[in-house]
């Protein structure tokens, strides 16, 4: 993923999560170079639009 705040591109696991400073928790991920908190795109968010995506391939196929 990329920074929003220095733009500095790094793998999700070379994120800094959890980092405990965060209040209610960190659910954010934290830019290596910088420590920006990125916000981490929910997984549900993910499995929605994945499932929307394969619903549009069968548009206009009745089941
Ligand atoms: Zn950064
Ligand atoms: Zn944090």
């Amino acid at each position: 993923m990329k920074c929003g705040f220095c733009g500095h591109e790094f793998a999700e696991e070379d994120g800094i999560k959890g980092c405990g400073a965060c209040p209610g928790g960190c659910h954010s991920l934290h830019c290596p170079r910088c420590n920006y908190k990125n916000p981490l795109e929910p997984q549900f968010f993910k499995t929605i639009r994945s499932i929307f995506n394969a619903t549009d391939k069968n548009k206009g196929e009745p089941t």
